[in-house]
């Protein structure tokens, strides 16, 4: 196994600015930039994107392809531009995880949260837009893609969100988009409903919730204050817990006037009829899909115990991935031995920690086995 040709971070295909050819005419601003990527190599253990370590059973895969089947039959015709059926069902599922009262008209979806964000930057991105780092990658980088100023706020040492100091920040920028990931990505720490409603009270612009992985925490969803707050705007995904990364599928949940200006943004046709049939039968199987995220949960604690007993230090996590340090060796040193071992997991550029998505039993084991192996070594 060669790991060689791989950089341990997210930036596998960078560019440098004078690499670029004379004769493209690629925007000054782009030039700059690495395309955003983690590699993507084989693993016997692959940890490195949050993804859900349980495939689909048999039934349900046959279900999908019965759909999909029935929905190749009408390929000729473009997809509901609307994709009614598939946000009504949306709208029960939220419904029924957090007891509110939202219809279609309440949801958006697109292909993955990212295009979710995608477009907010691109309807509400008159302003500058502010997230707290470290959080999710891709909110600043989709941020100056698509034109907008990102100011990147700041956390407690811990990592976790100091409301105070959020406030603060939130009253000096005043942006258009506050963005407030929780559970956040890398960390793993949420933040309470009450501090939402909280900022929601001193938020100017929108408030925008990354609920990626909210399935794996306890905290009750923002999606109970849009109500009576209309500037919270909730992003989901049925990447995570869901199991559904392969689909490409991300919903917005958000008062109507929210919806209404995403079909100003959006591409017609966006949603593919192969994506809406397959994402109409998830949301019927759904008992099924999220039945592994109380043993994710719990893997998360044995797995939090296990790297703590090989004496590093694990961020309190309450999503399906854990962020440890403590390490002596440099972070992209660690994730090449590990890969090496056949485990593949995350440098996110934090000095000093790495991340690992909770895996299968397997996979776990693999996990720390190669860990102590590695922290043997010199
Ligand atoms: N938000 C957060 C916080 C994420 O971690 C991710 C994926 N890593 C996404 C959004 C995007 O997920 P997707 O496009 O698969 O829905």
């Amino acid at each position: 196994r060669s790991s060689r040709s791989w950089r341990s971070n997210d930036c596998a295909i960078g560019k440098s600015m004078n690499l670029w050819p004379t004769w493209l005419p690629l925007r000054q601003d782009l030039r700059e930039l690495s395309a955003y990527g983690a590699p993507q190599v084989p693993a016997d253990a692959v940890m490195n994107t949050n993804e859900n370590p349980y495939p689909l059973s048999q039934e349900l895969s046959a279900a999908i392809a019965a759909r999909v089947l029935d929905a190749a039959k009408n390929l000729n015709r473009y997809p509901d531009r609307d994709a009614t059926v598939l946000r009504n069902k949306l709208a029960q599922f939220i419904n029924s995880l957090s007891a509110t009262k939202l219809t279609d008209e309440n949801i958006w979806a697109a292909n993955g949260s990212n295009e979710i964000i995608q477009s907010l930057f691109m309807a509400f991105g008159s302003g500058s837009a502010l997230g707290f780092t470290p959080s999710y990658s891709m909110h600043p980088l989709i941020a100056k893609v698509t034109g907008v100023s990102w100011i990147n706020g700041s956390r407690r040492e811990d990592f976790t969100l100091d409301y105070d100091s959020a406030l603060a920040q939130i009253q000096r920028e005043k942006p258009v988009l506050t963005f407030i990931t929780t559970p956040n990505n890398p960390t793993g720490s949420s933040l309470s409903i009450n501090e939402i409603e909280k900022l929601a009270k001193a938020t100017p612009g929108l408030l925008v919730i990354d609920e990626a992985y909210a399935e794996f925490s306890e905290e009750t969803s923002a999606v109970t204050l849009i109500e009576k707050y209309p500037h919270v705007v909730v992003i989901r995904t049925m990447s995570k817990a869901f199991a559904f990364a392969g689909v490409r599928l991300g919903y917005l949940v958000a008062d109507k006037a929210v919806i209404d200006a995403m079909y100003l943004v959006r591409l017609p046709y966006h949603l593919s009829a192969l994506t809406q049939a397959a994402g109409e039968v998830a949301l019927d199987y759904q008992e099924e899909l999220l039945a592994n995220v109380a043993r994710l949960r719990a893997d998360r604690e044995k797995l939090a115990q296990e790297i703590v007993a090989l004496g590093l230090t694990v961020v309190p996590s309450d999503a399906n991935f854990l962020l440890f340090g403590g390490f002596t060796k440099p972070a992209a040193q660690l994730w090449k031995e590990m890969l090496e071992r056949g485990v593949l997991i995350r440098d996110v550029g934090l000095l000093g920690y790495l991340r690992v998505t909770i895996g299968n039993e397997a996979e776990n084991k693999k996990f720390i086995d190669s860990l102590s192996a590695c922290l043997g070594e010199k």
